[in-house]
């Protein structure tokens, strides 16, 4: 069975939004197969986000993940990987449709990195790299 990896990011820990972020997800019928809270430190963070490296938003959205403690899921089911970005919604909270986590729940702050609550891997090959990361 298809499996993603599902961050929920320190804006949205903090903003206690990690219960209704997980509730939408198994109301989905999505099954969480692994579920923890981590502290990442900036080695896992480069490394989760190597294809951002050089870019301008890379060092503000390190020290942004690093703010606070992270949730990491593993998520199972089929075509999940499409299945949470669709719940996600796009990546600018300010223009993600209502009825999604991002445009639901989160706002432009005003910061050099958009706070967007949650990740999820896009591609079979990026959650399986993703989750060799997050849960060694
Ligand atoms: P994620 O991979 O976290 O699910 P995504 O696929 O929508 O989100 P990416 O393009 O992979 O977004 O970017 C990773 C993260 O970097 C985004 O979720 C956001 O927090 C931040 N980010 C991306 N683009 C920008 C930008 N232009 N300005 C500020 N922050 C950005």
């Amino acid at each position: 069975v298809e499996r993603t990896l599902i961050l929920v990011k320190p804006d949205g820990v903090k903003r206690q939004l990690t219960g209704a972020i997980l509730a939408r997800v198994e109301a989905k019928g999505y099954t969480l197969a692994e579920l923890k809270m981590v502290n990442a430190d900036r080695a896992l963070l480069e490394e989760h986000y190597a294809e951002h490296q050089g870019k301008p938003f890379f060092e503000p959205l390190v020290e942004f993940m690093l703010s606070g403690p992270v949730v990491a899921a593993i998520v199972e089911g089929h075509r999940v990987i499409e299945g949470f970005r669709s719940l996600a919604g796009t990546t600018d909270p300010t223009t993600a449709a209502p009825g999604t986590i991002r445009g639901d729940f989160g706002r432009d702050w005003g910061l050099k990195v958009q706070q967007n609550l949650v990740h999820g891997s896009d591609s079979v090959e990026s959650a399986e790299r993703e989750i060799g990361i997050w849960f060694k």
